[in-house]
C-alpha cells in the first residue's frame, strides 16, 4: 500500500488560447508568468533600462513601461531592443502612440478602451499593424476609467460593465480577425475583481492578466493581490499577474513570485519554516527567523531552512526540511536532510545554519537543481 498522493496543485488550469509575448507564452500550458511596471519616465532610457535591469534580476518576466508623450514613443525602439525581458508600451488616451510601439518593436501593447475616444474607428488599423508584426493586445480594462458609455449603462463599475467593455473591445479585433489578445479587468475591490475575472473565464478564451488595481501601499496591497490571485489562481484562472503597490516595482515583483510559489505554480525558492514562538520557546524565534533568512537572502535553489523555538514541533519540522534547526536549553540541534548533524550553542545557530545551507546549496547547483 503506497501513502496517500499530496495534491500539488488546487485546480486544473482553465483553457485559454496562448499568445506569445516577445520571448514569453502566455496563456495556453505556459506557466503563469510575473510582470510590473516602471516608475522612471520612459524618455529617461538610461533610468529605464537601469530599473528594467533591476527587475529582471528580481524575477520579473515581462515589463511594462508608459508611454504619455512623444518623447516616451521615442524611447521605445532602444527600450525595446536593449531589454532583457519583453517590453509591453502602456498606452492612455493617443492611438498615435499604439502605431509607434508597434513599429518601436515593443512585444505587446497595453490599450484601455475606456480612456481612447476614437480608439473603435482606429482598431481596423491597429489589428492591422499589430497582425504585421505579431504584436500582441492587451486589453486593458481599468474601473477608475470605465468607458462612459458602460459607466452610463451600469452606475458604476461592476464585474458586468468591466468584462462588457473588455469584450466587446475584443470583438471588434475579432471582426478585424485579430485575436492575439489578452485581457484584463481590473478593480480596486478584491472581490469585485475576483467576480469580473470568473465571468470573463466563463464567457472567453482569453488569455488573462491579473491584477487589483490602485491596491495601496506594500502591505495592504500585497494582502489584497494575495488573497484576489489565491482565489482566482486556485481555481485555474489567470495566465500572467502584476502585483499593484505603491513601492518600488522590485517589491511587486518579490510579491507577485511568493503567490505563485505559495500556490505551487512555481517552484519554491528559499522558503523559511519558522514558528510563530510562544510561552515554550528556548530562544529568540524573531531574530533567529530574520537573521537567517537575511543570510540567505538571494539564494536561487529551492531550499527550505527551519527555524523552530523548542522541541515540540521543532524536531519534526526540522526534519522534514531540508535543514533546521530545533531548540532547547540554550542550545541548537542541526538538522541536514532529517539527520541530526551536530548541536551547537545558540549564539553559533545562525552562523551553523548559513554554513550548512551554502554547502547544500553548493551541492544542489553541481547536480542542476535550480528554481
Ligand atoms: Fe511554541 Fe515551540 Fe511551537 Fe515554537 S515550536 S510555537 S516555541 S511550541
Amino acid at each position: 500500500l503506497g501513502m496517500p498522493s499530496v495534491p500539488t496543485k488546487l485546480a486544473d488550469r482553465r483553457v485559454s488560447r496562448k499568445i506569445q509575448v516577445g520571448s514569453v507564452a502566455v496563456g495556453g500550458d505556459a506557466p503563469v508568468s510575473v510582470q510590473s511596471m516602471t516608475t522612471t519616465r520612459t524618455s529617461d532610457i538610461g533610468a529605464t533600462l537601469q530599473q528594467i535591469a533591476e527587475l529582471t534580476a528580481s524575477g520579473c518576466q515581462i515589463v511594462r513601461v508608459a508611454c504619455p508623450t512623444q518623447d516616451d514613443a521615442d524611447a521605445l525602439a532602444t527600450i525595446a531592443s536593449k531589454s532583457q525581458i519583453p517590453v509591453i508600451a502602456d498606452i492612455h488616451f493617443q492611438p498615435k502612440y499604439v502605431f509607434a510601439a508597434i513599429d518601436a518593436g515593443c512585444a505587446a501593447v497595453r490599450v484601455n478602451p475606456g480612456n481612447i475616444k476614437q480608439f473603435d474607428d482606429k482598431v481596423k488599423e491597429i489589428a492591422k499593424a499589430a497582425s504585421a508584426t505579431g504584436t500582441p493586445i492587451r486589453i486593458g480594462v481599468n474601473a477608475g476609467s470605465l468607458d462612459a458609455r458602460l459607466l452610463k449603462k451600469y452606475g458604476k463599475a461592476t464585474p458586468e460593465a468591466l468584462v462588457e467593455s473588455a469584450l466587446w473591445e475584443a470583438s471588434l479585433f475579432e471582426e478585424h480577425g485579430f485575436g492575439d489578445i489578452k485581457i484584463s479587468v481590473k478593480h480596486n475591490d478584491p472581490v469585485v475583481m475576483v467576480n469580473a475575472y470568473r465571468q470573463l473565464a466563463a464567457q472567453s478564451d482569453y488569455p488573462l492578466h491579473l491584477g487589483v488595481t490602485e491596491a495601496g501601499p506594500a502591505f495592504q496591497g500585497t494582502i489584497k493581490s494575495a488573497v484576489a490571485f489565491g482565489a482566482l489562481l486556485s481555481e485555474g484562472i489567470g495566465d500572467t499577474i502584476r502585483v499593484s503597490l505603491s513601492a518600488p516595482p522590485v517589491e511587486e515583483v518579490k510579491v507577485g513570485l511568493q503567490i505563485l510559489e505559495a500556490l505551487n505554480l512555481k517552484q519554491r525558492r528559499l522558503e523559511i519554516v519558522s514558528c510563530p514562538s510562544c510561552g515554550r520557546a528556548q530562544v529568540d524565534v524573531y531574530k533567529l527567523a530574520d537573521q537567517v533568512a537575511a543570510g540567505l537572502d538571494g539564494l536561487e535553489v529551492p531550499l527550505r531552512v527551519a527555524v523552530m523555538g523548542c522541541v515540540v514541533n521543532g524536531p519534526g519540522e526540522a526534519r522534514e526540511a531540508d535543514l533546521g534547526v530545533a531548540s532547547g536549553n540554550g542550545k541548537g540541534q542541526i538538522f541536514v536532510k532529517g539527520e541530526v548533524i551536530k548541536t551547537v550553542p545558540e549564539s553559533k545557530i545562525v552562523e551553523t545554519l548559513i554554513e550548512e545551507a551554502m554547502k547544500i546549496a553548493e551541492q544542489m547547483e553541481k547536480d542542476g537543481v535550480m528554481s
